[in-house]
């Protein structure tokens, strides 16, 4: 048996973050001022962001530096392991063999931090006292808050009402690194009051949280809002995922032919997923690349591609992207995570131009998996990954129906230590199959007005 875990050394973490767009064969369409259906410039986010990230935002080069404050906290948890996966492999019973990057190492126990401490960094040089955000699962606050408080800022964060009441230690997470927390419709905000003023028992959404947390962002003073997903800083700041698995797999003398990543806004999976599709790019290999989605919210599967607003009142520029509508609230008895209505614009053109793949699953299938990756692996993975872990198993299986080895990489991007009552739910068959009808999808989809592509 060769390695099981193959490490890195501080000086081997990546110094520059790697742009894909730099090297996309179509550039994504530009955002749109809702008002004017016109393209907005960076100017128009400059009251929401920090200048700092509004270059990286639009920016085309290749490679962009890490500054050595960022690289400084990255050295807390990275560089990340690359694990191979031989008890989950022999579970299978599959020639293919399983590698995974595993991100749940970071304070906040997901890949977050990676992107929340760049963020926090541009937004202190720039000034900034406080950096509001939405949060859904909670960890994205929790990573934000872990980042404010590197930096001793303030951070507030406007949390989906059904997490805030079924993850109550995510909450405590971001208290115990300074943040504020609300539950997400709140009366705090002209958005959150609209949305209660409809359905005082709303669940809440990423799209209302989103709404929320900008409108706070943008009524107080040296405040600014910041996002955990979607947009194209986002992205470019988790490449030091898949640069180092690069160099890992290397050491490994492997190399994949699959990369395999839970998708939500497109994060965690482009930041696995773009120096690989950089080889695709540079000397023509043929890496494929899944996204994997849940069935009760599959934008990339069966949504369109089309303009629409990030959150749900209405309040961002337009984005082409692939979306459900940004009305969409997810079924509440939907426990894995991922319940944003879009995804992000560079991630959803790559799969218009078919340079990456999508899959969704049933909820049951995931957690099947998760399970079956905790007794082999022993690490309990987050149930946002448990989806990329149905789409390992599934190519794992055909793997082993056609007799051949096929090297695959999967971003466990979390762990699910504080997600027990996802698994409790599971285990006590609370958890249902859900799929959404057509017509649900097309009923969210003909309220859209806004600019078709
Ligand atoms: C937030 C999160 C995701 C989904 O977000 P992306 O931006 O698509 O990566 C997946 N896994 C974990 C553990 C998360 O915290």
């Amino acid at each position: 048996m060769s390695e099981k875990k193959i490490l890195l050394t501080e000086s081997e973490i990546p110094e520059k973050w790697y742009n894909i767009m730099a090297d996309m064969p179509n550039k994504p369409l530009p955002p749109l001022n809702p008002a004017t259906n016109e393209p907005i410039g960076p100017d128009a986010l400059a009251p929401i962001f920090p200048m700092g990230l509004i270059e990286q935002e639009v920016s085309t080069e290749k490679w962009i530096e890490i500054p050595d404050q960022v690289r400084d906290i990255y050295k807390i948890w990275r560089p990340s392991p690359l694990i191979r996966a031989y008890g989950f492999e022999k579970a299978l019973d599959t020639p293919a063999k399983i590698y995974y990057k595993y991100e749940g190492v970071s304070p906040a126990g997901s890949h977050k931090p990676n992107t929340a401490i760049a963020q926090a960094y541009y937004n202190k040089q720039e000034g900034v006292k406080k950096i509001v955000t939405e949060t859904g699962a909670g960890q994205w606050g929790s990573a934000l808050s872990l980042a404010c408080s590197m930096f001793d800022m303030e951070c507030e964060v406007f949390m989906v009402k059904l997490s805030f009441n079924h993850k109550p230690y995510r909450k405590s997470m971001m208290n115990v690194w300074g943040g504020t927390v609300h539950a997400s419709p709140s009366e705090l905000t002209e958005a959150g009051r609209t949305i209660l003023a409809k359905d005082p028992n709303s669940p809440g959404s990423l799209g209302i949280a989103i709404s929320e947390a900008i409108e706070r962002a943008v009524h107080t003073e040296n405040a600014k809002y910041s996002l955990g997903s979607v947009l194209n800083h986002v992205l470019l700041h988790q490449t030091v995922i898949g640069q180092e698995a690069l160099l890992q797999m290397e050491k490994a003398g492997d190399m994949p032919d699959i990369i395999i990543a839970p998708f939500g806004g497109g994060s965690n999976f482009a930041g696995l997923a773009f120096p690989f599709l950089k080889l695709n790019f540079e000397e023509g290999r043929k890496i494929r690349a899944i996204a994997s989605e849940p069935a009760s919210c599959p934008k990339l599967t069966r949504g369109v591609f089309r303009y629409d607003f990030g959150d749900t009142i209405g309040m961002t520029p337009l984005l082409p992207m692939y979306t459900l509508g940004h009305n969409f609230v997810p079924a509440p008895i939907h426990a894995g995570g991922l319940r944003y209505h879009g995804a992000g614009v560079i991630v959803s053109q790559l799969l218009k131009d078919k340079l990456i793949e999508a899959r969704s699953h049933h909820q049951l299938e995931c957690f099947e998996a998760g399970v079956l990756f905790a007794k082999t692996e022993g690490i309990i993975p987050a149930p946002e990954a448990n989806n990329g872990l149905a789409t390992v198993v599934q190519e794992a299986k055909k793997c082993k129906e056609e007799g051949i080895s096929k090297t695959i990489l999967f971003n466990l991007s979390g762990h699910g230590n504080l997600d027990m009552s996802a698994y409790d739910a599971y285990f006590s068959g609370n958890l249902e199959e859900h799929e959404l009808t057509t017509a649900e999808i097309e009923s969210s989809l003909a309220e859209l007005n806004t600019p078709t592509i």
